[in-house]
């Protein structure tokens, strides 16, 4: 079983170069390195190489491999960053891009370090799990809390990655970066959504880009969708 499910890792990664949403060698090798089946449910890890969302319990998804590689193209990290992420759900995308700004076999004092936020207490948990067991829980920290508040207690980030649809960019969130800073984030609603790029200017200006339709489950906080209220 962990023979296929390493062929498959790398059949997919092959594909998803193809395909062109791997662009750089540190995400192929990140995604080569982050064994996904760890962060599903037990009944799900055959399915751990099918670029598809999959449930993770309360509601909640593991987001597709293309759509993680997508985020993590578009971040352009790099070693020694710090970065935010906002919506841990399994902590896989958390694993990945602490195996790009803190690559495995490299010196720790070169290693960047990744802050990830989970509203719901369970998964934040279970993510805490999957991240000891894949050997990253010294580069990703989980915190339990509102993520659309960003976390000012590491502030400021180099990079920022929201995996959850907010209506607007949370006002918090370019408050935490620094200039020269990216946002990449899924701004939308129920119907539509779109994949952004926000980027800090030097002068504290955000340039926003927009770069593709997609679809997340709402960013629920005080600077997202409120939980009772429309996620029309
Ligand atoms: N990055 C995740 C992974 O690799 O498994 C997938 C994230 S899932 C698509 C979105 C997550 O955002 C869910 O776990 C959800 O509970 C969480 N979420 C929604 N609103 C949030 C908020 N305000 N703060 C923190 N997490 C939030």
């Amino acid at each position: 079983m962990q023979r296929e499910l390493e062929e498959a890792r790398q059949r997919l990664v092959e594909r998803l170069v193809h395909e062109g949403y791997i662009r750089s060698e540190h995400v192929k090798r990140a995604m080569l390195r982050v064994p996904r089946e760890l962060f599903l449910p037990e009944d799900l890890r055959h399915l751990a190489y099918e670029d598809t969302p999959l449930p993770i319990g309360h509601g909640q998804t593991i987001s597709a491999p293309h759509m993680v590689a997508m985020m993590t193209e578009l971040a352009e990290l790099e070693p020694g960053m710090k970065v935010l992420e906002v919506g841990t759900g399994s902590g896989y995308h958390a694993a990945v891009i602490a195996e790009v700004v803190a690559p495995s076999g490299t010196p720790r004092e070169k290693w960047g370090h990744v802050y990830t936020v989970e509203r719901i207490p369970e998964l934040a948990e279970r993510a805490r799990f999957n991240l000891e067991r894949a050997g990253y829980s010294d580069r990703v920290a989980v915190i339990v809390g509102d993520g659309s508040k960003g976390y000012p207690s590491a502030a400021p980030y180099d990079r920022i990655i929201v995996t959850a649809a907010a209506p607007e960019v949370p006002r918090p969130l370019p408050e935490q970066l620094r200039p020269g800073g990216k946002i990449v984030i899924p701004i939308g609603d129920r119907y539509m959504q779109y994949l952004y790029v926000v980027e800090k200017l030097p002068d504290g200006r955000l340039k926003k880009r927009p770069v593709t339709p997609c679809i997340f489950v709402p960013l629920v906080g005080e600077h997202g969708w409120r939980e009772h209220e429309s996620w029309v």
